[in-house]
């Protein structure tokens, strides 16, 4: 039976000490989100980050911009909050409507205050060895829940399903940057099972139902389940049969619950820590 890896109260943890810190601090950190249009479900994570940050005492102003919003309208945003020296990150929140070009939107942003670590210096950064401003969230919070767990990485076969900017192929970079052998899947990837099976950590961050069956899963693997997936009652699940992996696996990590609040917490550490650059702190 695995150990069930419980982000929810690592995040809990790592937040509460966070609060400590910024309640001493005189000028508070200031986050910024750009949100633009209708999408609802980009709402309410817009409306539980800004949440989580007023709990913790980090301010946050949120932009709000119409569906039909134009390119320039938006750099113009970033421009204004990247010369602002009240703000400390600047969020776009993904995805844009579809006449925005969301990368070059993410250029703009200044690396110092790329508070969600996507723009290509803070990544090129992480590519080159380096340590970067800031790393993209959902991996610093897989990063964060192995170190809690004394999960080691080093020497380990780190496969993961899924190469995107914001999980997947940064996270494979800092896993080899912890000195993991490391293997990307992703949609053009034959015999996906056959690589997954020599997994030691298997971190699927694909958002497709049932991906990972049990016999994917090699006896004592960590498991890192990154999807969110609806089910058909509506109740949220990941990429992982969990039921199936989990007698084989050593760790393993639940959704909701896992890898979503470790998320959000990388996002409010990341705000407290160009906070300190900006600040030399
Ligand atoms: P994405 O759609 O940008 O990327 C998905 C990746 O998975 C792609 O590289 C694709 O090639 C690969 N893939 C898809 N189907 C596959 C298959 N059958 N076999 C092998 N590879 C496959 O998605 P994303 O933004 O990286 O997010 C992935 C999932 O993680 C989504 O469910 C998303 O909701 C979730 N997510 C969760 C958190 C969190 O905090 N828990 C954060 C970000 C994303």
């Amino acid at each position: 039976m695995a150990k069930l890896i419980e982000g929810k109260i690592v995040a809990k943890k790592i937040l509460e000490n966070l609060s400590d810190e910024i309640l001493f601090l005189e000028k508070k950190p200031c986050l910024a989100v750009i949100i633009a249009g209708d999408d609802a479900a980009s709402k309410i994570y817009v409306n539980s980050k800004k949440k989580k940050a007023e709990e913790l005492g980090i301010k946050s102003v949120v932009i709000e911009l119409p569906q039909n919003c134009t390119q320039q309208e938006i750099l113009e945003k970033i421009y204004t909050l990247n010369n602002d020296d009240s703000v400390n990150g600047i969020l776009v929140q993904l995805p844009l409507p579809p006449q925005i070009n969301a990368k070059e939107v993410v250029e703009k942003i200044h690396p110092l205050k790329d508070v969600d670590g996507l723009h290509p210096y803070n990544l090129g950064q992480i590519a080159a060895g380096n340590k970067p401003h800031a790393y993209p969230c959902t991996p610093k919070g897989i990063i964060r829940l192995l170190e809690y767990y004394d999960i080691s990485i080093a020497g380990k076969h780190a496969v993961i399903i899924g190469r995107s900017n914001l999980v997947g192929r940064p996270l494979s970079l800092m896993l080899l940057n912890e000195n993991a052998t490391v293997t990307v899947c992703h949609s053009k990837t034959k015999n996906l099972s056959q690589i997954t099976q020599q997994a030691d950590i298997l971190v699927s961050a694909a958002g497709q139902r049932n991906l990972v069956k049990a016999d994917m899963v090699k006896d004592g693997a960590v498991v890192i389940d990154v999807g969110i997936n609806r089910q058909e009652d509506g109740k949220l699940c990941g990429d992982v049969d969990f039921w199936g992996a989990e007698p084989r696996a050593s760790y393993i990590t639940p959704v909701p619950g896992g890898v979503g609040p470790m998320t959000i917490c990388s996002l409010m550490q990341n705000t407290f820590d160009l906070y300190k650059i900006q600040n030399k702190i």
